[in-house]
């Protein structure tokens, strides 16, 4: 194997987000409120070949977890394939192969996620109340990603994560209910801070309920203890329930306790850019690179360069803060 990745910063990148398509089928307000803006055309995406061969040039500088993310990326019709050719990069050093999913298509293909050799899913619910499930993603679909949930849990895809993106005034209210289903269904919830990384760019800090009023919002239903691992590249703070309940919580808290010194992750977007940070204002064009014929030398070359300018931190919090101009649905969440 080459010489594992590093940036400036000396951070070891081990994480690949890879986004398969800018396409969704949800609203999500916090995400693509006004629909999809004009796609680019398809010839743009990078094909399943494509992904197959950057990633194995990426597990072979290193990077050990790849997530496959989107948009929904499980609009993307030649997804069992995709997750077929990456899940052979197992024997050369990839460890973890994953997928976020807004749940709405498992209930029928989960087992064939499986099959295909996926590890490991992330659901994102927001709500558990089908009104606010409806008002937060413009669907009314909750109870098809709860036998989503369920479809996953059958084909074996565990441990399950669920992602809730919780915003002041939508959801806070459901944090301990959340709580409660972990405890019920033995899943890993995931609660994340609203981000600027909306469409509609109409994020605000007042719409933020931080990471300790989760905990706080939690710990009054149930006692929580801190997993005591060191955090490493883990992006969120994890805890079990102190009464010995299954299920786990974890609070990724990027904007109010920020935990960019340990970031190991780079994103990979559906038309084939490098993005060093979620936050980044610029992009490197691996799709380029590849499609001008550059070797795997010069492409291993230009991903080392790209890693090199790797943010050292995101600037949420202060005044020269310019949010991206692409959404979460087009970096890969
Ligand atoms: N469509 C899939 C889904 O929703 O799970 C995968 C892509 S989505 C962009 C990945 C994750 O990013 C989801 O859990 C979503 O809730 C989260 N997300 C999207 N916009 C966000 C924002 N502005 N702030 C925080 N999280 C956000
Ligand atoms: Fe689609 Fe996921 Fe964004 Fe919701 S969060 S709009 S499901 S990409």
């Amino acid at each position: 194997m080459s010489t594992a990745l590093k940036d400036s910063y000396n951070r070891p990148i081990r994480d690949l987000r890879v986004s398969l398509t800018d396409r969704c089928n949800f609203r999500c307000f916090y995400c693509l409120p006004h629909g999809e803006p004009p796609i680019a055309p398809k010839e743009q995406m990078l094909s399943y070949e494509e992904i197959e061969y950057v990633c194995d040039i990426f597990v072979s500088l290193g990077i050990e977890k790849i997530r496959l993310t989107g948009g929904e990326p499980m609009m993307r019709r030649d997804i069992e394939t995709i997750i077929d050719k990456l899940a052979l990069l197992k024997p050369q050093g990839l460890q973890d192969l994953a997928l976020t999913t807004n749940g709405y298509f498992l209930p029928d293909r989960a087992q064939g996620l499986k099959d295909a050799g996926l590890d490991r899913i992330t659901i994102s619910v927001d709500s558990l109340k089908p009104e606010t499930f409806k008002q937060m993603t413009g669907v009314d679909v909750l109870d098809r990603v709860l036998a989503g949930i369920a479809a996953a849990k059958k084909a074996g895809l565990e441990p399950i994560k669920i992602n809730a993106v919780i915003v002041r005034g939508h959801n806070e209210d459901e944090v301990a209910d959340f709580a409660a289903f972990a405890r019920e269904h033995d899943v890993k919830m995931r609660f994340i801070e609203f981000m600027p990384l909306d469409s509609g760019h109409d994020w605000s800090r007042t719409d933020v309920v931080s990471g300790r009023e989760i905990r706080e919002r939690i710990n009054e239903r149930f006692e929580l203890t801190p997993i005591d691992v060191a955090r490493g590249s883990e992006t969120s703070s994890r805890y079990r329930f102190t009464d010995g309940a299954p299920g786990e919580i974890g609070i990724i808290a990027p904007v109010t306790e920020a935990f960019c010194g340990a970031c190991s992750r780079i994103r990979l977007t559906a038309d084939g850019q490098i993005r060093t940070c979620l936050f980044s204002t610029v992009e490197h064009s691996l799709r380029d690179v590849v499609r001008l014929g550059g070797s795997r030398a010069e492409i291993i070359d230009f991903i080392r360069g790209v890693v090199l300018k790797k943010e050292p931190r995101h600037y949420i919090n202060e005044p020269q803060f310019v949010a991206p101009s692409r959404s979460m649905s087009f970096i890969g969440g």
